[in-house]
């Protein structure tokens, strides 16, 4: 299963994910023969009496670099249909309003994206647009917290910063049996790794930024669905603004093409990363559900085809000793962010988790000693020998290992 370059792509072509990356969607017949799609530079085009939303305009997301964009992604995740946009927020922003309306309730997961659970705390109470938190990994509360105006489920595939997985078929199910809209932001994983419309979920949400584009050069996001629901998307974020801009279209569309080698490639070695870390003595925990010591490891390993390249992890040294080994790091930078070719470390308390409370973090598990390492394209060899001499430079006072 894992690893494969034959993860479906498109259903009913036989064609694995790794050619729908490059083909699907693309233009027939070629403009003069490019076999790239061009930049379409306007802003708008001659009327051909289209509805309005069907009018060829930037902010409409109608142009031929959005049309490309939302077949491929469509054909990556196994939906209907699909629209590329501005950013994930613009994505998750949009599917929220879209499928929630004032008086409305929706179930979360108890660990969010920040800018998720802020939209959700902050803003939408003020639409009274309500939520609950629910704990993904105990479908037995979950009932006892549905109201009458709940509409939807939101989960993550993988949590930030401790990958975590929800039991995402019992969300499935006990969405079906409740008449309830799923939404499952998919980042973490990508399609390559996992394909939530597989398992049954509605809406697909994807931060284009981090492995769909790869290159840490664009902000961009996408959802993937049935054909009404997204299309019932595109109209809010035709009010709402959130459109893509066709030269950052062009830098997905090239970034998508590499999506199968890049993350296999970030998979394996994100793998071996973890293994040799856990083995090291100092370090006390590592979280990676591709090993067999992370809780979800044996479901992570039965619905995904890799486990990503995000893994976390703690030192026997505590909070000193992560900071002395983060600054001793040659290669990783000490950056948020994920999914691009440049490994990149962060101390999640100190940076990604600092808008939560020292409270709030201790119960979703994030230790101020955690370190979280997004495993990029460097080769492995070379990051590992990084990582073991940065713990070796750790003097054993702070590396904890005095007794
Ligand atoms: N979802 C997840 C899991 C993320 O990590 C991020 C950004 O870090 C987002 C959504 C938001 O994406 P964007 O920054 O493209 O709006």
């Amino acid at each position: 299963m894992m690893g494969t370059a034959r993860t479906p792509g498109t259903p009913g072509t036989g064609r694995a994910a790794s050619t729908d990356a490059v083909h699907a969607g693309e233009q027939e017949p070629r403009p003069e023969g490019a076999v790239v799609t061009p930049i379409y530079q306007t802003a708008n085009y001659e009327l051909r009496g289209e509805d309005y939303h069907d009018i060829g305009y930037i902010r409409l997301s109608t142009t031929p670099n959005h049309r490309v964009l939302a077949e491929r992604i469509a054909a990556l995740e196994g939906t209907e249909a699909a629209l590329a946009l501005a950013s994930g927020m613009a994505a998750i922003s949009g599917s929220l309003l879209t499928v929630l309306s004032s008086g409305d309730h929706v179930l979360v997961q108890d660990t969010l994206y920040g800018g998720t659970a802020s939209l959700l705390q902050q803003d939408l109470p003020r639409f009274r647009i309500g939520h609950t938190v629910i704990d993904p990994q105990d479908p037995s509360g979950w009932a006892a917290s549905l109201t009458p105006t709940t509409r939807a489920m939101y989960v993550e595939t993988l949590t930030n910063p401790l990958v975590q997985v929800a039991d995402l078929e019992a969300v499935v199910a006990f969405a079906r049996e409740h008449g309830l809209v799923t939404m499952i932001d998919n980042t973490f994983a990508s399609p390559i790794n996992f394909r939530p419309a597989e398992i049954g979920f509605d809406l697909v949400l994807e931060s284009c930024t981090k492995y769909m584009n790869g290159h840490s050069d664009i902000v961009a996001g996408s959802v993937a669905g049935p054909a009404d629901l997204v299309r019932r998307v595109k109209v809010m974020q035709d009010h709402l603004g959130g459109s893509l801009d066709p030269h950052a279209a062009f830098l997905l569309e090239r970034g998508l093409k590499t999506l199968g080698v890049r993350v296999r490639e970030q998979n394996a070695s994100a793998g071996r990363l973890a293994a040799r870390l856990q083995a090291h003595p100092a370090v006390s925990v590592v979280h990676y559900p591709g090993l067999e010591s992370h809780a979800q490891h044996e479901r992570a390993a039965r619905l995904f085809d890799g486990f990503g390249g995000m893994m976390s992890f703690e030192l026997e040294g505590g909070t000193d000793a992560a900071e002395a080994f983060m600054s001793a790091l040659e290669i990783p930078m000490v950056a948020a962010s994920l999914g691009g070719p440049e490994s990149l470390v962060v101390r999640p308390a100190a940076a990604v988790h600092a808008g939560m409370s020292a409270e709030e973090r201790a119960k979703a598990g994030i230790r101020d000693a955690l370190i979280r390492f997004s495993t990029g394209l460097e080769a492995t060899e070379d990051l590992a020998a990084d990582l073991d001499r940065a713990l070796a430079s750790l003097p054993r006072a702070v590396a904890g290992l005095t007794a």
